[in-house]
């Protein structure tokens, strides 16, 4: 009898760590301190990825050697994701959305799982790329994006769906590779597809069920029809309201940054050029900012309701896209202790934006420029060289190209040097 009792105390102990620890929001907003796991796409809500594990240092790198290898399978693009670890299992999604769990400490695969993306049908329609660039985890459930518009939430053990839900579809010239975030039980995803006639947005699911919880577009759509929100009313004051009515959509997509403030409870994201590219055809340029392309954008967590925007390229037509890595930090400026989001634009400027409310701080040139002359010291603003708009009748030559001087791969900030 007594035997008995402790075995099923063993087996219950056994199972316990095969499911690993819940993991909740203050586990995610925590996660960071010990580093012994790699639970969202940024390792921390605000997205420092400096991971404090110290037991591989410059005395032993030298002795690293390959433990094991696992064949992701055929691709299609550049493999570009960064995976989860949780409960001792690496989880990651290769370019056309197939997404997989493998034993940390033996590479042995634990499940595959394919959405089976039409591959022959969605081609044509991705605009920049056969890309995923990772999967959330949150309450037991992998949420996983797939290339084709869908999104789906994963048993972690089992790899089974346990939902699926609709973002957008690649009939539409929308793709989805962007990892998705999580905030307050919701996973956060947006749209890639800007380089085509598509209107940019950003939407949250509840990771329970798969619902859609809120939707916020980043750029207006056609103006006879009613505004939604007052934030779109606003922006649409700042195109040409033709060009609205002619496309499907002029572009501003949210391909890869995200990141979140718990304590502010906002969650921030970048936005992709205005579409398509040449203000000839968009009716931007001089005189024309374009909201919300090009801008870092914050919204309530809780209802995706804009807070506030800050644009680094007004009447933008050269593609730089505002979507690099959104990385939030709080830091001394000044004398001042500061709560800042910075980014390493396409444009080639570094800024450093106030994050409670989305005012200039700086902007450094990193790379070399030609757009712009500088920024307005006071507001940000970029004076633009005027030798840099092109036409159907005039080409120019800038810095940098379409490119960017950085683009999505992202940064690290380590607080005790305050080195990014
Ligand atoms: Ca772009």
């Amino acid at each position: 009898m007594r035997i008995r009792v402790i075995l099923s105390l063993a087996l219950a102990a056994a199972a316990f760590a095969q499911q690993g620890r819940r993991v909740d929001d203050n586990v995610l907003k925590n996660a960071p301190k010990t580093g012994e796991e790699w639970l969202s796409y940024g390792l921390t809500p605000g997205e420092t990825r400096y991971s404090p594990l110290k037991q591989i240092d410059a005395s032993n790198i030298s002795r690293l050697g390959l433990a094991w290898t696992y064949e992701l399978g055929p691709g299609g693009g550049t493999q570009e994701a960064t995976p989860i670890v949780w409960n001792n299992t690496i989880y990651g999604i290769t370019t056309w959305s197939v997404v997989f769990a493998v034993d940390a400490r033996t590479g042995k695969e634990l499940w595959r799982w394919d959405p089976e993306v039409n591959q022959t049908t969605v081609r044509p329609k991705i605009c920049c790329g056969v890309v995923n660039r990772g999967v959330a985890i949150y309450d037991g459930k992998i949420v996983a994006p797939t290339l084709d518009g869908r999104l789906f939430g994963l048993d972690a053990i089992t790899g089974r769906p346990v939902w699926e839900t609709r973002v957008a579809y690649a009939q539409d010239n929308y793709t989805i590779t962007i990892a998705p975030r999580i905030a307050k039980g919701k996973a956060i995803v947006g749209v890639s597809g800007a380089e085509f006639p598509v209107r940019g947005f950003i939407a949250a699911y509840d990771v329970k069920t798969g619902k859609e919880s809120w939707r916020f577009y980043t750029v207006p759509g056609d103006p006879s029809k009613p505004f939604e929100n007052e934030a779109m009313r606003k922006a649409a004051a700042t195109w040409d309201s033709a060009a609205l009515k002619k496309y499907a959509g002029v572009g501003g997509t949210v391909w890869d940054a995200i990141a979140y403030d718990p304590d502010l409870d906002l969650v921030y994201f970048g936005t992709g050029n205005a579409g398509p590219w040449p203000a000839d055809l968009h009716g931007g340029g001089e005189g024309k900012d374009l909201l919300y392309v090009d801008s870092i954008v914050a919204v309530d967590a809780n209802t995706g309701a804009y807070k506030w925007h800050y644009q680094t390229v007004p009447g933008d037509e050269w593609d730089y896209d505002s979507v690099a890595h959104l990385m939030l930090a709080d830091v001394v400026i000044k004398g001042q202790p500061r709560k800042v989001i910075m980014q390493a634009n396409k444009n080639g400027f570094y800024y450093v934006i106030d994050r409670t409310n989305g005012k200039f701080i700086s902007g450094q040139p990193y790379a070399s420029i030609t757009w712009a002359k500088g920024l307005n010291e006071e507001t940000g603003r970029p004076i633009i060289n005027k030798e840099s708009y092109y036409s159907e009748k005039e080409s120019a030559i800038i810095n940098p190209g379409p490119g960017g001087a950085h683009n999505w791969s992202p940064m690290s900030f380590n607080p005790a040097t305050g080195l990014v």
